[in-house]
């Protein structure tokens, strides 16, 4: 720093010029981010070893669980059998026993698909593009006869906003969202679900709001968990995980969902996405899941 240097009848003597040794300090600067990179480096380390065991785990449990299926298909297949082929031998009580055990062999068969589906929402890396809602309501409501007069009533709003997302992952989480709201009506109401978008700043909200059984507040925060479930098998069948694959799906799309309800007049779902505004990529459609695989 310079600076000048008057006499007391403020005549101009000299220029002072003042220096500050800084070498300790460039030093410690130097020290700090030479830290913050050898720790910045042991993060990113970490993490990715921590992505692949998961990794790893995750294609451990599904090989594990693909391979229970075919065990599972020749106990059902033998059973079935027994029931055919050896029916005069076999008493009622016999015949009951069997049919529990084919009832059994089948919700199994139906938990290892959900298991399976679950899993492979989570090995995909979504390339997110311009998603028209209407197609896939269209579509889903088309190939499936429960979404369908005279079963239910299922309406859209009309245009809907397009958002970014994945064809195959967002159609699994409607389709899922619409099966619950036709799934859990009152015994001999005919569901109506409905189904519209609204602009979220630069997201869009995506509403699904059926006119069901509702949900107790009190379990609005755990239905989006594996294998939570409200009800028993026989009064309303299910696995448990269609809400955790829409979860999973919607987080792999970078997106958050949610839920409001009242019981006995209906839920509302809601997924919220990044708007879009881009132009539909031409790419091929990408097959849509089975739902069995
Ligand atoms: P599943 O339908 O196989 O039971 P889900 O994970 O899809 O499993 O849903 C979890 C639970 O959340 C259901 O068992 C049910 O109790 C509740 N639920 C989900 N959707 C609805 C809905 N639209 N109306 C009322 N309850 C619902």
């Amino acid at each position: 720093m310079v600076r000048p240097l008057y006499s007391r009848e403020k005549n101009l003597l000299g220029l002072l010029k003042i220096g500050r040794d800084i070498t300790e300090r460039k030093q410690m600067e130097e020290e700090l981010k030479e830290a913050r990179e050898n720790l910045e480096r042991l993060v990113e380390n970490r993490t990715a070893k921590l992505q692949e065991s998961v990794q790893q785990m995750e294609q451990f449990t599904y090989s594990l669980v693909h391979d229970l299926r075919a065990p599972l298909r020749s106990m059902c297949s033998f059973a079935q059998l027994i029931q055919t082929e050896y029916a005069e031998k076999v008493d009622g009580k016999g015949k009951e026993y069997l049919a529990r055990i084919e009832r059994s062999a089948e919700r199994m068969d139906a938990l290892i698909r959900d298991v399976l589906s679950y899993s492979r929402t989570g090995q995909i890396t979504p390339k997110l593009e311009k998603v028209d809602i209407e197609s896939v309501l269209a579509q889903l409501v088309g190939e499936d006869r429960a979404f369908q007069e005279p079963a239910a009533t299922i309406v859209w709003e009309k245009p809907m906003l397009p958002v970014e997302g994945h064809v195959a992952l967002l159609t699994q989480v409607i389709r899922n969202l619409l099966s619950n709201a036709v799934k859990f009506a009152p015994k001999g109401k005919v569901p109506k679900v409905q189904i519209w978008t609204e602009p979220k700043g630069s997201e869009v909200r995506i509403w699904c709001e059926d006119n069901g059984i509702g949900i107790e507040a009190q379990y609005l925060g755990k239905i989006f968990g594996m294998f939570e479930r409200l009800h028993s098998e026989f009064e309303y069948p299910g696995t448990g995980i269609g809400l955790a694959i829409v979860r999973k799906a919607v987080e792999r799309m970078g997106g958050t969902m949610g839920v409001e309800s009242e019981v006995s007049k209906g839920s509302r779902f809601w997924i919220q996405l990044k708007a879009s505004s881009r132009e539909p990529s031409n790419e091929r459609r990408p097959e849509l899941w089975k739902s069995t695989v």
